[in-house]
């Protein structure tokens, strides 16, 4: 099963991006392609407006023309996948769960529960059909994430830790 391959970078590190083209590893790379990321907390589930202070940070990753097109259309069809499951969940297990559960608190959690239930075979897909290039933000360390070995290893090489 094709499962993403993560290289780790300290957050300051200048990143080099390697001369392939992370989808088919083939082309020349002559477009480029936004990755970003947003560090948040679990809290950010409860009251969404803390995704406004999460810390971003974004690349831009050289890939060729026909990878771009179809990274950017199974980007959308995940986030369009997502957000549809996302709504119905709420729009139609919210009003039913109102007269099941006073506490609001309890209510969010079980909608949570229940969204991420719905959502898995999203991030299922998302696990086993990974993105060419993804990254992962976390407080020390950024995670980039490749579906291509040989471009993994060819990041991996070009961004050794100078010493
Ligand atoms: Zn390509």
């Amino acid at each position: 099963m094709p499962m993403a391959i993560d290289v780790v970078l300290p957050t300051e590190q200048e990143v080099t991006w390697p001369d392939l083209c992370p989808g088919c590893g083939e082309r020349p790379c002559d477009n480029l392609l936004s990755v970003a990321h947003r560090r948040t907390s679990v809290a950010a589930w409860f009251w969404p407006i803390l995704y406004l202070f999460g810390k971003r940070r974004a690349f831009e990753v050289p890939i060729c023309s026909p990878c771009r097109r179809q990274q950017m259309r199974s980007r959308w069809l995940r986030f369009g996948a997502g957000v549809a499951i996302v709504v119905a969940v709420f729009w139609l297990i919210d009003p039913w769960l109102r007269n099941q559960i006073a506490s609001r608190n309890l209510r969010r959690l079980t909608l949570l529960g229940i969204a991420v239930i719905a959502l898995s075979p999203v991030i299922a897909l998302y696990v086993c059909f990974p993105p060419a290039v993804d990254i992962t933000v976390g407080k020390k360390t950024i995670a980039f994430e490749f579906a291509r070995r040989d471009y993994a290893d060819a990041f991996k090489a070009a961004n050794r830790p100078r010493s």
